[in-house]
């Protein structure tokens, strides 16, 4: 076993030139997933935790330069869930053991704070033994706090990178880093489990700033950590632009794990997207959660943040089963639970 990844499985952390080395060689993703697979089983055992993933509007104020569902795009269909149809996702969710609901959306206005608090009232007092999870950009802490009283127990909201020069080659110059992390510390704040995370080969980006975000990570300390590779989109002006590396981003969940054990590591829509066993490989490196989605099959294809999506045809309960087939034969079991995040014990 290579000696950076012995001690950075023991302390969490290494100093940057051997991150950089552990982030750039190829040679290394065997010994990573090995050691990361040993900390999860530590941490988490076989369990594997599952999301149903809400995607309640693809209206978006904004043009992020990546997303297929960015407000320029005059080719999406545009869509909005109403409230009962995203009962109706829950209640077939909750049936098929699903005790987390990840409302997902573009930053679309009509959703007014009144509006995503009745949704999220209605959900928490019909399944008050769920978790909800908010993922609908940013905003501010009023907002945030409205919505936590409101029953919100978790918010997704990755960093996207952590770099400024970076962030602004991939976002138009209406949105700023600095607003965006400053969100992720308010949502803490204020008593979420916070979720953050990163697109790993987005365009411009090097292995330093995959360093930046891991340093970046170490000051937020997140429950949550979702990473995937970037995905072209055709209708975006990235449409030219390489989608980012399974192997890279596999390495990257496995040295997450070793960084932050005790975190949820999601194994990406993204990563499945990549790669026609992207989850499963995800899981062995280190990620112990899935996101199935639950929207209704009708607007599935609508959200297309990327190309090629996976699972865009089939009913909520196919999903289920097809993902609770793929996680048993890599090795691990999908539990029905909250899920939530293990208190950090330092050993
Ligand atoms: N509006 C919400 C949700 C964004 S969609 C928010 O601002 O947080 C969820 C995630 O999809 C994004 O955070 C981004 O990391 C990812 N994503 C968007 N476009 C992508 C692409 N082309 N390839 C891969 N991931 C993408």
């Amino acid at each position: 076993m290579n000696e950076s990844i012995v001690r950075l499985t023991q302390t969490r952390d290494l100093p940057d030139g051997e991150l950089l080395a552990l982030i750039s060689g190829p040679e290394w993703e065997a010994d990573l997933a090995q050691a990361a697979d040993a900390q999860r089983r530590k941490w988490y055992g076989t369990d594997v935790y599952v999301r149903g993933l809400i995607e309640f509007t693809n209206y978006c104020k904004n043009d992020c330069y990546y997303c297929g569902i960015r407000k320029s795009n005059g080719k999406a269909d545009r869509y909005r869930l109403t409230e009962e149809q995203i009962l109706g996702c829950c209640r077939q969710g909750w049936t098929l053991g699903f005790r987390t609901f990840v409302l997902q959306g573009g930053e679309d206005p009509w959703y007014t704070d009144e509006r995503i608090c009745r949704i999220v009232r209605a959900i928490k007092g019909e399944f008050p033994a769920c978790a909800v999870t908010l993922s609908i950009g940013e905003k501010e802490r009023e907002s945030y706090a409205a919505y936590r009283a409101a029953g919100a127990d978790r918010y997704l909201l990755r960093h996207e990178t952590a770099s400024d020069d970076h962030y602004q080659m991939l976002h138009p110059a209406s949105l700023s880093l600095k607003h965006r992390k400053n969100c992720l510390f308010t949502l803490k704040e204020l008593g979420y489990q916070v979720g953050s995370g990163f697109m790993v080969g987005s365009p411009g980006q090097r292995p330093e700033h995959l360093l930046a975000d891991l340093r970046f990570l170490q000051r937020l300390q997140p429950a949550m950590i979702g990473i995937g590779p970037y995905i072209t989109h055709p209708d975006t002006p990235f449409h030219d632009r390489p989608s980012g590396d399974l192997h890279l981003t596999l390495r990257m969940v496995s040295i997450l794990r070793l960084m932050f054990p005790y975190a949820l590591l999601p194994a990406t829509t993204a990563l499945g997207t990549i790669h026609p066993r992207g989850r499963e490989l995800g899981l062995q490196a280190g990620a112990n959660v899935v996101m199935p989605n639950l929207s209704p099959v009708g607007v599935r294809e609508k959200y297309s943040l990327y190309e090629n999506k996976i699972c865009t045809g089939e009913e909520a309960a196919e999903c289920r089963s097809c993902l609770e087939s793929r996680v048993r034969l890599a090795g691990y079991e999908i539990v029905t639970a909250r899920g939530d995040v293990k208190e950090d014990i330092h050993d």
